[in-house]
């Protein structure tokens, strides 16, 4: 029978939700979903000192804003409980003392007493041969020196061998464990190191598959040892690529934002984050670049995940951003970019098509709902001088005058003033001014829409305005 399919995301809480976090967090889920398994949510705190509760709110929320649930892990209604029965969930909380006694016990690890001077000259010796660093200790004295109390550390003891394993994404990898030398996996009993704590937790959660990044490859070899160690199945491992920035240079923070919280920040949306994430690495075989989530959980597989670096661009992320801006109903975007009630849903709307983030829409609401501050030569259309401009503008005025308030729409007031305008000849002339009259601005929406938003008498009062302007001298 086939092992029941268990995934994790397994994050250190050192910092924020990183971006290449939340995409592996993504591929973990994507492949328990389709093949109907378990995704786990596990907090790797061992490193006491730079661990913080804050990282791990940051994560979990990062999680839940991005819709990528776990199903075994901390609660996210209460972190204190832990959904599933495979916990506890937190490095911290688990006792590996019995699995590290054991090792020693059978003679597979060993209390090393090598002291920092020693370790830094067989480094330096390697060094000057031109051999692989590692620290063998079978070439030095065994035991405690005679006479202190030097706390040691635990290392594995390794056979030199030739090691294969097959990556799901890469294929098969072969290591030769001589390189790897007597590594260390704990600093006493009760304080194991990474590599170890992994390896138990991944066995005691009945993990079938780790799919993490790239970078981890060289701890998989290491991994594998300590699982034949201990007498563990190692689970299957696929290591996904790294994130790049534009300049093909592992992704950092002078690329811009690293964290998902960042890229929220700067008003993207989950949905269009999802989607983004998805495609850093997997592609579907054709060139579809819109999913939901719920299609990417039927068709993710880890056969189309490809193994050259996956470069983070912000333009596609802007383009799938802003299609799902577009897709959103003007009273859900109001309240995800805090727009005020009195606004006009035609305002946002504006926004809406022209913007890539959430923060586009409130500043574009914003500069749209701005009295025009402009300076009079705005309003010059080419070289005609300030009375025909005037001339202009008063042609609008009467125009729009003339249009009932009933009838004040888009249609009719184009309808009404693209008659003049032709009869002008240079449409600009007459429909430039009076643009800028209405919004203030070098870019706009049309006058037309204009109008209708401001309404009769504010377009109206507008344009007295801006024939004001060229009355006065000054500005
Ligand atoms: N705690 C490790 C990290 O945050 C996880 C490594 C793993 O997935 O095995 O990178």
């Amino acid at each position: 029978m086939q092992k029941p399919i268990r995934t994790r995301i397994a994050p250190s809480p050192t910092g924020n939700l990183h971006l290449g976090t939340a995409r592996s967090a993504l591929f973990n889920y994507l492949f328990a979903k389709r093949y109907e398994g378990v995704f786990v949510l596990r907090v790797e705190d061992t490193d006491l000192e730079r661990s913080k509760k804050e990282y791990e709110q940051n994560i979990i929320d990062g999680l839940n804003w991005l819709g990528i649930k776990w199903d075994e892990g901390p609660d996210p209604q209460n972190p204190k409980k832990y959904l599933g029965d495979f916990g506890p969930y937190r490095q911290a909380e688990r006792d590996y003392q019995p699995h590290l006694q054991r090792l020693l016990d059978e003679n597979k690890a060993f209390f090393c007493y090598h002291s920092k001077e020693e370790l830094e000259a067989e480094k330096e010796n390697q060094l000057k041969n031109k051999e692989p660093q590692r620290h063998l200790c079978s070439h030095f004295a065994t035991g405690r020196p005679a006479g202190t109390n030097e706390p040691g550390i635990i290392r594995l003891k390794i056979d030199p061998q030739k090691i294969k394993f097959k990556d799901l994404i890469r294929g098969e990898i072969e290591f030769d464990t001589a390189l790897l030398g007597d590594f260390s996996i704990a600093k006493d009993q009760k304080t194991p190191l990474y590599n170890f704590a992994v390896v138990v937790d991944d066995a005691e959660m009945s993990i079938s598959h780790v799919i993490r990044g790239e970078d981890h490859i060289s701890n998989t070899p290491k991994q594998i040892l300590i699982c034949r160690a201990l007498g563990f199945e190692a689970p299957e491992f696929a290591h996904l690529p790294l994130l790049l920035g534009p300049d093909r240079s592992k992704l950092s923070k002078r690329h811009g934002a690293t964290s998902v919280w960042e890229f929220k920040e700067q008003g993207y949306l989950p949905q269009a984050m999802i989607n983004f994430m998805a495609l850093l690495g997997w592609s579907a075989g054709n060139n579809q670049e819109i999913f939901s989530f719920k299609e990417l959980a039927e068709e993710f597989s880890l056969e189309k995940v490809g193994k050259s670096g996956a470069v983070v661009n912000i333009e596609k992320l802007n383009s799938l951003n802003s299609y799902y801006l577009k897709q959103m109903p003007a009273e859900e975007l109001r309240a995800r970019a805090g727009i005020a009630a009195s606004v006009p849903p035609k305002i946002i709307f504006l926004a809406q098509e022209r913007a890539s983030t959430l923060n586009e829409v409130s500043s574009g609401v914003a500069a749209m709902m701005e009295e025009p501050n402009y300076e009079k030569s705005l309003l010059f259309w080419k070289d005609n001088p300030e009375e025909k401009i005037k001339e202009m503008l008063e042609i609008s005025q009467k125009i729009i005058s003339q249009i009932d308030e009933e009838v004040f729409l888009e249609d009719k007031i184009q309808e009404n003033l693209m008659e003049e305008a032709n009869k002008v000849g240079d449409r600009g002339l007459l429909l430039w001014p009076l643009r800028v009259a209405l919004s203030g601005k070098k870019q706009s929406p049309p006058p037309f829409v204009l109008a209708e938003i401001w309404g009769k008498e504010k377009t109206l009062t507008r344009i007295g305005q801006a024939i004001k302007k060229l009355e006065t001298s000054s500005q």
